[in-house]
């Protein structure tokens, strides 16, 4: 039978395996019972499985009487152990009731310490410890803790009661407080509980140890742990353990302490340690702020200029124990550990280890250092940093000591930080950055004619609009950071000003983002620069050596391009050639080109456009230096080009010389009310041949330009999106082809290309077969794939898909991590099929998908060729290909 309780410390049995598993235990449990087994002082206890949990929550919150049984067996481990029994009026035993998922979750969920105290054990406490002010002072912690986490009352409350006891003395801290003090203070506690609750604070002490369990069972299930597995990525279903545990007192007198250390520094990696202890102190003192901390270390503390004594130099036999624990745990666990201890009466007791919290700077010093060291190999190296925190050492980041003013938040849809000017059009933006100033661009959404704004801009928000949304796709790709789907933001574009939450703002107020938790806030905060360390370039070196899979990068500007190989792009994996329409030099010639009313007519206008594009691919090839260069052909509906506006309309008239109303006439025939599945992709190559010819001609003479020019000759492979059938495709390729021999043969020169296409249809995926027969690659365009999947529209899911994520319809959102199930299914049967009829079929994906961890580690499992991410998510792909072919 599986055990639902179990007992650590003392003589307790640690060998089922169970009892180390953190999916059982929780992380907290699991880390108790190891270092109890290894013989470091922890002091005794009992856990209560994350299952136990689960059965609880699902069960209708009540609890089986085989967990009862389980606990008061459990229970009696810790009284033998310690020799105190709960509720014994002369000596008691208190405990701690804590949390504990398998996942930290810091300060998320709840806590009750000194359990076990009333109106009679409280003068036990009194007379077993030999100090009444402790016991005091502890039973009315103990009230205002369960009060606030089992109770429910507003601890506030009790924090007034406190303030004011301390006024009418004339008192400046709690440590001037007397145990008289504490004696009426402690009434006055019951008074507001009788007041609040309409019942008398709870004196049985195994009802109040049940209902200490209940809390932290349904703190699992609190609104703050929620938004913080949002944010973070983990699961809902997963639960919390509980630890029960003997309490000891930092706080009995002044060869007692508490603190909270790491055996490196969490902010630099530097190998020296790390923590902040108090004199006559309980854990929550530290935590809480009511009294500064003091530095654990001299060196720290010299190093600080502070005062006060560090625990080397005032408790030197209890540090230097401490010092070996934490060398014997850093070599056990074999990573930087996050301990918290208490010293009661000069001895050292240890509460909990764990691997600690980082930044990505120093993730990145441990790793390597600790494989210097001999600790760990170059494989634990590679996989022990995340991914995603290398965003952190890639873009600015906001001063994590400055106070932030924090307005709303949105979706963190691109990484990074930024303060600036709000600007409410592209324009202005443009305007504005060019005479130097740091502007947001804020905006209900974004279109594609926004990019000129977007790119001056040095963060942007949107009201609307999800992770794959217009503004996200762009902003990530820019490496400008975006905050998007921002609901509380509302624009009076009229009056030039917006409300943020209830605040009101106008155009020109500064405003700072931080692209990494969605946060928007009021004023500056200043951002530190991103630094390039060492040990980044030598993890990435490693990593290089272990991946099998390409990593490429979307991009179509020469910097973009320049960007991406720095952080080591080897070729293109997305060129989405439409950015170039939207040029503000060539949009003019573009809208002529639509407005055209015969073949003649729009052949004439792209005749204008024709150098242009091949001058930017020209660029592109150059940069890209003969690694090679997916370039997709024309993708959006021609629609979004035209002007929007009555003034946009005006102008437009003048430039071509055609009425407003023929315009209009010609927008709205091109009005789609579902343009996402509209006359879009190589639909448009189907039905305006001459645009794709136009685009394969510029792509061919700019390959032969820059071939001739150096010796690098590029390898194009000219992508065709939104194929359906092989029709469409066979159509296409055989326009590309007649085009390319032309330019051959005028040019005379020959060079290699390949022609495929997207893979953007569930038709698609499932004719894959066929269409490998005129395709020589394929590309995962797994936001468009998601989106027809789904049948969810990428740019409208912002409103709903938080709501599916927390109540665990879709794990993570399927814009960001791919639907393996779903979508990964179709990506997976594609690759088969396509392999079937071509075994040498390239094969990448171009989606957003390319840049998350989850779905590269998939894109390893199927072996696709590559995967494709946007330039700043080039070092997070690296990384987190050879951690999928590691694992
Ligand atoms: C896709 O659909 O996944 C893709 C890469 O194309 P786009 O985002 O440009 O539609
Ligand atoms: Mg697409």
């Amino acid at each position: 039978m599986t055990k639902t309780v179990y007992p650590f410390g003392g003589d307790a049995d640690h060998s089922d395996p169970r009892q180390k598993d953190k999916t059982v235990t929780g992380g907290k449990g699991a880390n108790l019972a190891e270092m109890a087994s290894i013989g470091l002082p922890v002091p005794p206890g009992f856990t209560i499985t994350v299952e136990e949990c689960l059965r609880y929550l699902e069960g209708g919150a009540d609890f089986r009487p085989e967990l009862r049984e389980a606990v008061t067996g459990a229970l009696a481990h810790i009284e033998g152990t310690v020799g105190k029994k709960l509720g014994d009026a002369r000596d008691p035993l208190l405990v701690s009731v804590r949390s504990g998922a398998a996942v930290s979750m810091p300060g998320m969920m709840d806590t009750v310490l000194n359990l076990g105290l009333n109106d009679e054990t409280v003068a036990g406490l009194a007379a077993s410890s030999g100090d009444d002010r402790f016991a005091w002072d502890s039973y009315r912690r103990f009230i205002q803790m369960y009060s606030d986490v089992v109770l429910g009352l507003d601890h506030g409350l009790f924090e007034e009661a406190l303030e004011i006891a301390k006024e009418d003395k004339g008192y400046f801290s709690d440590t001037e407080m007397e145990t008289d003090d504490w004696q009426a203070l402690v009434d006055e506690f019951k008074g507001i509980v009788q007041q609040e609750r309409g019942s008398a604070f709870p004196q049985d002490v195994t009802e109040q140890l049940w209902g200490a369990i209940r809390a932290v069972f349904d703190s699992w299930d609190s609104e703050r742990a929620k938004v913080y597995r949002r944010l973070n990525d983990i699961p809902h279903d997963m639960g919390t353990a509980v630890n029960v545990q003997a309490m000891v007192f930092g706080n009995m007198g002044d060869t007692s302490a508490t603190g909270v250390a790491f055996t490196r520094d969490p902010s630099t990696g530097e190998k020296a340690y790390y923590g902040e202890w108090l004199v006559n102190a309980q854990g929550e003192d530290v935590v809480a702020g009511i009294r500064t901390p003091q530095y654990l270390t001299r060196a720290r503390r010299e190093a600080a200029g502070a005062e006060k004594p560090s625990m080397e130099e005032a408790m030197p036999d209890a540090y230097a124990e401490l010092a070996h624990v934490f060398d014997l745990l850093e070599k056990h666990y074999r990573d930087m550990q996050d301990i918290e201890f208490t010293v009661e009466r000069g001895k050292l007791f240890l509460l909990q280890t764990r691997n600690g919290k980082r930044t990505a700077k120093a993730a990145l010093k441990m790793a390597v250092d600790m494989v210097g060291e001999g600790l760990i190999d170059r494989d634990t190296a590679i996989c022990r940093v995340d991914p995603m925190a290398l965003d952190q050492l890639l873009h600015p980041t906001l001063d994590p000591d400055a106070p932030r003013d924090v307005m709303t938040t949105g979706l963190p849809a691109s990484p990074g930080a930024a303060s600036g000017k709000i600007v409410l059009d592209a324009d202005t933006a443009e305007q504005w950055a060019g005479r130097g100033e740091s502007v947001i661009l804020v905006r209900v959404e974004t279109s594609p004619e926004d990019i000129h704004g977007m790119h001056a801009a040095s963060g942007i928000l949107t009201a609307r609009g999800g992770m794959t949304s217009h503004a996200a796709v762009v902003a990530r790709g820019m490496g400008r950071c975006c905050v998007s789907g921002a609901s509380q933001v509302r624009i009076d574009r009229e009056a030039r000003t917006l409300q943020i939450g209830d605040r009101d703002l106008a155009e020109g107020d500064i405003i700072t983002l931080d692209g990494g938790n969605g946060q928007v806030m009021a004023g500056e905060v200043p951002t530190l620069e991103p630094e390039m360390a060492g040990d980044f370039a030598t993890l990435m070196e490693w990593a290089d050596a272990k991946r099998r899979m390409r990593v490429r990068t979307n991009a179509e500007t020469p910097a973009d391009c320049a960007r991406a190989r720095q952080f080591g792009a080897e070729g293109i994996g997305l060129c989405r050639t439409e950015h170039m329409f939207f040029d503000a030099a060539r949009i003019a010639a573009v809208r002529e080109m639509i407005l055209a009313e015969s073949e003649k007519g729009r052949r004439a206008a792209l005749d204008k456009l024709l150098p242009e594009q091949r001058d930017d691919f020209r660029a592109i090839f150059e940069e890209m230096a003969g690694l090679p260069c997916t370039i997709r052909l024309l993708d959006p509906p021609l629609h979004e080009f035209l002007p929007q506006g009555d003034a946009e309309f005006a102008e437009l008239s003048e430039i071509v010389g055609k009425p407003v109303e023929t315009l209009k006439r010609r927008a709205n025939e091109l009005h789609e009310f579902n343009p996402m599945l509209g006359h879009r992709g190589c639909r448009l190559g189907i039905t305006y041949p001459e645009i794709y010819e136009m685009q394969a001609r510029a792509i061919f003479e700019a390959a032969c330009d820059v071939a001739e020019a150096s010796g690098d000759a590029p390898l194009p492979e000219v992508m065709i999106p939104l194929v359906g059938t092989r029709r469409e495709l066979a159509i296409l390729r055989a326009l590309v082809d007649r085009v390319a021999k032309d330019v051959f043969a005028e040019k005379g020169c020959e060079l290699g290309y390949l022609v495929g296409t997207m893979i953007e249809l569930p038709r698609a995926a499932l004719m894959a077969g066929e269409i490998a027969q005129d395709g020589e690659f394929f590309s995962f365009g797994t936001n468009d794939l998601t989106q027809t999947t789904l049948g969810v529209s990428r740019d409208d899911s912002a409103r709903f898909l938080a709501q599916y994520v927390e109540r665990g319809i879709f794990a993570r959102d399927p814009f960001v991590s791919l639907d393996i199930d779903g979508v990964g299914q179709l990506v997976e049967i594609a690759a088969e099929r396509g392999r079937a009829t071509r075994s040498d079929i390239k094969l990448g994906i171009c989606g957003e998908h390319g840049g998350d961890p989850a779905s590269i580690a998939f894109c390893e499992k199927i072996g696709l060729d590559y995967v494709s991410a946007s330039p700043y998510r080039v070092p997070i792909a690296r990384l987190a290909a050879a951690q999928a072919a590691l694992r």
